[in-house]
């Protein structure tokens, strides 16, 4: 992959990701100097889980940053349920709270929907609540999932219009594929979902202009899969271990693919990074509305 990091093709999740960020401190410090406000983002970790940690502690990172207030909750593993909705409850009525993020995924213990339906809408930067995914689909201004916003920028940020285009998603989760799906649909793509029943899923990813791969199969995409000169969003993240080293790795076969696409977000520093900048842009937009200011548009980030 190294020796491909510079080409025109590959998609700089880094580099955009960054743009974005500084675009959220500039707005951020005016509604600052505007309210006298800091937006807060309260993140809750329940247990160990190694892969929750690190990404935690990157969201933390970046939180403070761009000048947001971060507030970390850190549960044991086998904290109750009832202890944790709570959590939420409290976090829910605390006005230097307007982001709450319950890290996934909790112990077997805890019911994980009922946790995230506890979560006042308006604080929903996660995007994962009814309220927001009804309004999502409806085509109402909403709280978007971080993961499938921030592909859905990349995609706009190569392709604006996509009339006449075809995208397909591999992948039907609430977190990636199906808000995926309403996000492509809003931007004019014919879309296709696909997933572990799908049929003959090669072909059907063959006729892809736009190709999003959200599945957590190492590699599973290969270049016989590829239309010439497709779009190819590897939203997976996963750890293997090759030639004795333990690596990362997308769901896409990224040395095979990479001749036949048009352009390719690499793993890691592809979606990675944008999924962190579009929880901060979430923070910030609901910042706004609890603030009562009236947000920029989106593209004043994208600018
Ligand atoms: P889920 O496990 O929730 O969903 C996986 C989807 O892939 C399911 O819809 C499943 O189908 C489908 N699938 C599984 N096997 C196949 C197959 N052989 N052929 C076709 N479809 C298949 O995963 P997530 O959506 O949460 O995550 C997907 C990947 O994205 C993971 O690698 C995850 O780590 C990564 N991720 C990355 C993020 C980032 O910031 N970059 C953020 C979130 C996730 P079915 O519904 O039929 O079971």
């Amino acid at each position: 992959m190294d020796s491909k990091m510079n080409d025109s093709k590959i998609i700089d999740g880094k580099i955009l990701s960054s743009a974005i960020r500084k675009k959220i401190k500039k707005f951020g410090d005016e509604l600052n100097k505007k309210t006298s406000k800091v937006p807060g983002l309260a993140v809750v970790l329940v247990g160990e889980n190694p892969a929750s940690r690190v990404y935690v502690k990157n969201k933390i990172e970046k939180t403070k940053e761009v000048g947001f207030n971060s507030i970390e909750h850190r549960l044991d593993h086998d904290v109750s349920e009832k202890q944790l909705l709570d959590l939420v409850d409290k976090l829910n009525e605390d006005k230097n709270v307007q982001g709450i993020l319950v890290q996934l995924p909790l112990p077997k213990h805890i019911n994980s929907d009922k946790v995230l339906d506890k979560i006042k809408p308006i604080k929903d930067v996660d995007g994962f609540h009814a309220q927001n995914v009804g309004k999502l689909w409806s085509g109402l201004n909403s709280l978007v999932p971080c993961t499938p916003l921030g592909c859905s920028i990349i995609i706009k940020s190569i392709l604006p219009d996509l009339s006449g285009k075809h995208a397909v998603i591999i992948g039907r989760s609430n977190i990636v594929g199906k808000p995926m799906a309403a996000l492509l649909l809003a931007m004019n793509a014919t879309v296709t979902i696909c997933h572990s029943r799908t049929k003959d899923l090669n072909s059907v990813c063959k006729e892809a202009d736009i190709l999003v791969a959200a599945v957590g199969i190492p590699e599973m995409v290969k270049a016989n899969w590829i239309k010439k000169g497709a779009i190819i969003i590897d939203v997976g993240i996963n750890r293997i271990e090759k030639n004795n080293k333990k690596i990362l790795v997308g769901d896409v076969d990224y040395d095979e693919c990479f001749d036949f696409c048009g352009k390719i977000t690499p793993v890691p520093g592809g979606v990675g990074p944008m999924t962190i900048a579009c929880l901060l842009l979430n923070t910030l937009l609901t910042a706004y509305t609890q603030f009562d200011e009236k947000a920029p548009d989106l593209s004043s980030f994208l600018e």
